[in-house]
């Protein structure tokens, strides 16, 4: 099987034994529940993976609050940010978001008890925040409390927000930011103060499979929210007993997630060796087969793992999604969350495509341990499926 789907769950076959090995231990020694009396050996295990993971992203360790992932970060960051700023006495209450963001964000702004006022932000065609627009949503709204959220790395088509920018033009209007960084953290660098960002949504199994279920929201100290989850346990802003396995296998994850630039060079080089394939770049010219792909996202600024592609020819993603299935090659046509749609994608309507060219698009997401070979191999089975599926 040749694994193109890494944006929905990661596969890293060098870490995921270690992983699977460190939870099975952890397992065994780990057993009790971390709140009784007689388990401070098991508090000191998480609060060392605590340190662990805030040091990743240059946090504070009473800054990170375990969830379940990423989609109860987001809520939690909505919700806990809006229900703090509703027990004042206050006008307007403000969101903004852009249009291509993960469902778990679209759908927690969207909530009518929601109590707050969202507005969305455009993206030009690459999916880049629009400045202009931002800026003069934020000025609008200057006197009022706003909280922005935006995706560090968009799940479909990879562009990576310039989030200094970013955050540093939200402060000036008095906002607080939170980034929904699943798809980078792990993949790219983060710091969050150099980033100036106030709450972060990250997932471990981004980056194993092994870590469904675990993730967390850093909240810089000073940003306060109410609980999405009431109950004790992590200082009172998360109940529910801990998921001690979660927790101890994401803080071993990240010691071996490589963000060295020699290692993103890497991957980006097998990204765009595999995208020069489908565009027929000069060299390949004289192949009869054209491609003729256009890329979505922007070239510069995309993640190290993502591609996706409109094709030319007369085919719609889905086709060819199964088409390669049979040859054991997994890919996506979007976000796996909205894999049961038939609608066209959103985010690529956002960024200017039909509906018609959204439907002949699919999404490749790479694998840690992808080699030029599967590479290759994938192409020359994309060319007959295409092939299959135009007679
Ligand atoms: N945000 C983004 C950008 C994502 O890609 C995903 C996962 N597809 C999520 C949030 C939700 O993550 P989780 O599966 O951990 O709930």
């Amino acid at each position: 099987m040749i694994y193109l789907d890494a944006a929905a769950t990661a596969e890293y076959k060098k870490i995921d034994d270690i992983i699977v090995d460190t939870i099975t231990e952890s397992m065994k020694k780990y057993w009790r529940n971390p709140s009784s009396l007689y388990s401070s050996d098991i508090k000191e295990e998480i609060d060392r993976c605590r340190k662990n993971i805030a040091a990743f992203i240059g946090a504070n360790p009473e800054e990170i609050i375990f969830t379940s992932g990423a989609s109860e970060s987001n809520n939690f960051a909505i919700r806990g940010w809006v229900d703090q700023q509703l027990m004042k006495d206050i006008g307007m209450i403000n969101i903004i978001t852009t249009p291509i963001e993960h469902k778990s964000i679209l759908e927690s702004v969207n909530n009518p008890s929601l109590g707050a006022c969202v507005r969305y932000c455009d993206v030009d065609r690459f999916g880049f925040v629009d400045y202009n627009h931002l800026e003069k949503l934020l000025w609008f709204r200057e006197k009022e409390p706003t909280l922005v959220s935006i995706g560090m790395a968009n799940n479909e088509i990879g562009t990576i927000q310039d989030i200094k920018i970013i955050s540093k033009l939200v402060h000036e209007y008095g906002g607080i930011i939170h980034v929904d960084a699943t798809q980078a953290f792990g993949h790219i660098p983060i710091n969050v103060e150099e980033l100036g960002i106030d709450m972060m949504s990250a997932s471990g199994h981004k980056i194993s499979p092994v870590l469904k279920g675990i993730g967390f929201l850093y909240k810089k100290n000073g940003i306060n929210i109410q609980p999405l989850i009431r109950g004790s346990q992590e200082n009172g802003f998360r109940g529910g007993t801990e998921n001690t396995f979660g927790i101890i296998g994401l803080s071993k994850a990240i010691e071996y997630c490589d963000v060295s630039s020699d290692k993103i060079e890497q991957m980006c080089k097998k990204r765009d060796y595999f995208i020069s394939l489908l565009q027929d770049k000069p060299g390949r010219l004289f192949n009869r087969f054209k491609f003729n792909c256009r890329l979505n996202g922007s070239q510069e600024h995309r993640l190290p793992n993502n591609i996706n592609i409109t094709f030319n020819q007369n085919i719609t993603g889905e086709s060819l999604l199964y088409t390669l299935d049979m040859s054991g090659i997994k890919i996506s046509t979007g976000s796996a969350c909205n894999s049961h749609s038939i609608v066209p994608s959103y985010v690529l309507k956002a960024i200017g495509l039909t509906d018609e060219e959204s439907m002949r698009t699919v999404r490749f997401s790479l694998s840690n341990d992808i080699t030029y070979d599967d590479i290759n191999f994938a192409v020359n089975e994309i060319k007959k499926a295409i092939k299959i599926i135009e007679t």
